[in-house]
């Protein structure tokens, strides 16, 4: 019997279109850029996708995986046209190689479902229409990412589509082993893929998108259900990505069955039904910056108090640069030990390590990226500390005193959700009165043990849970909470 064969390509991106920095190529090149043998190098025993169709291409012996491009960039703005263009290339261009002689028995494409290019809300629609003109009728899978954005007319070209159950993400290779496991099917003549999709007409912030409890866990609870029925082939929910402006965004729920297009149609219209119950508790209202420090320092424990502003959580495509928390800060100035963490300026890291340890400077700080989200902030500070990043890449960074104030500023811009972040500045946790951070869930992993409290703020930011602060330009305008019901 001769070797089936299968395609196996990666373009995973998530863009906040709100925050004013793109993403190029070379951001793409830096994190994930592979293919061929190096890829299944890569990826082999990760738990990504890839790591998963690595596992497929190596249990099976009857098919012969090609690794196209794989590639994925960490959350952030919006990607350059040049660098989807390029990519897109690539991917179409090995497609096309592949099936000169003789067509490809499957396709398998991972995706995040969440990508923002500027000028072109839809990008991944494009790629999957370029991608079944080239391949004509042959079986082509997605997997996407638990906030991605889908639509009909994405599904129209895809044979088979899922998305993760989990939130936090654990089971990306999961989903990509499901993917792979119906294409087999589909190609062996095995699997007649039917599918419904259902869109709620709403955007909906992540921060009660947990899947280990509140309504997104009963939904997937639900979801699970579904998917023990005989015939069904998977039941996903996604819910969607507030900050990426798309004429898809919004959550959506799709299932696939084997040719049983009636339970496919009930799996969703039961589960939109269940979403929209719950969606009110997808919102979350959180004080301003001056109460939620406030509220932080009134908490009673000898641990730090902890203030975190996730509008500014470079995870979902903040800046290290919002002002308003650190500007409420400073005003209120409580007597306690304070950490800032962090004002993302190479500019000013330069200029503290040619001024060294002990100088006084004057400075702005944040609002320097833009200042849609208000004014930077003067300072007077000395410099306390210089160091070389050497912990996660951070690049070189210095902690500064601002009326008692320590303040770490940074010459890349990550999240502060490590301990070890603050030891590289010298930082004893348990010294510290006040921890203001800008992060968002991911923080609580690590500080939960580490702190007394951890409150949100909403503030200005590319990542505010207050979805009427954005403008969307490509998102319909009937959206709930954008226009009341
Ligand atoms: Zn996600």
């Amino acid at each position: 019997m001769t070797r089936r064969r299968l395609a196996i390509a990666r373009l995973w991106y998530e863009g906040n279109s709100f925050t004013p920095v793109t993403t190029d190529l070379a951001i793409f090149q830096a994190r994930e850029w592979v293919s061929g043998s190096a890829a299944m190098d890569f990826y082999r025993g990760t738990a990504t996708e890839i790591g998963a169709a690595v596992a497929f291409a190596e249990a099976q012996a009857d098919w012969d995986c090609q690794f196209l491009r794989c590639t994925a960039a960490p959350p952030g703005g919006q990607v350059t046209p040049e660098a989807f263009a390029a990519i897109r290339a690539e991917i179409l261009d090995g497609i096309a190689a592949g099936q000169k002689d003789k067509p490809w028995d499957a396709v398998y494409l991972s995706l995040h479902g969440a990508m923002v290019v500027e000028g072109n809300p839809t990008p991944e629609l494009d790629l999957l229409r370029d991608l079944r003109r080239l391949i004509g009728s042959v079986p082509l899978g997605v997997s996407f990412d638990l906030h991605a954005h889908l639509a009909p007319e994405m599904l129209d070209l895809i044979d088979i589509a899922a998305g993760y159950k989990t939130y936090p993400h654990i089971d990306m290779d999961a989903t990509a082993a499901l993917v792979l496991a119906a294409l087999a099917s589909m190609a062996d003549g095995r699997l007649t893929p039917r599918h419904a999709i259902a869109k709620l007409p709403a955007i909906l912030p992540s921060f009660n998108m947990r899947s280990t409890d509140g309504p997104m866990a009963e939904l997937q609870q639900r979801a699970k259900t579904w998917r023990s029925w005989t015939g069904m082939v998977d039941v996903s929910i996604f819910g969607g990505f507030a900050y990426g402006d798309s004429p898809f965004a919004g959550p959506s729920i799709i299932a696939t069955t084997d040719d049983d297009a009636e339970l496919a149609q009930a799996a969703v219209d039961d589960l939109m039904t269940a979403l929209a119950e719950r969606r009110e508790r997808f919102y979350v209202h959180l004080p301003d910056s001056h109460a939620g420090l406030i509220a932080a320092l009134a908490s009673g424990g000898d641990r730090p108090a902890a203030v975190i502003d996730p509008a500014d959580n470079p995870l979902s495509g903040g800046i290290g640069d919002t002002p308003a928390l650190f500007r409420a800060l400073l005003e209120l100035r409580p007597n306690v030990p304070c950490v800032f963490g962090f004002f993302w300026d190479p500019d000013l890291v330069a200029r503290c390590w040619q001024a060294g340890i002990g100088a006084r400077i004057s400075a702005q700080l944040g609002g320097r990226v833009t200042a849609d989200f208000g004014p930077p902030v003067a300072i007077e500070a000395e410099i306390l500390k210089l160091t070389d990043g050497q912990f996660r890449n951070l690049g070189r960074t210095v902690m500064l005193d601002i009326n008692g104030i320590k303040v770490i500023i940074t010459e890349s811009c990550q999240t502060p959700n490590d301990p070890g972040y603050f030891a590289l500045h010298g930082i004893d946790l348990g010294q510290i009165g006040l921890l203001c951070v800008k992060a968002k869930n991911h923080f609580r992993a690590a500080f939960t043990p580490l702190t007394r409290c951890i409150v949100e703020i909403d503030a200005p930011g590319p990542a505010s849970p207050n979805i009427r602060r954005y403008r969307y330009r490509y998102a319909p305008q009937n959206l709930y909470p954008l226009t009341a019901d």
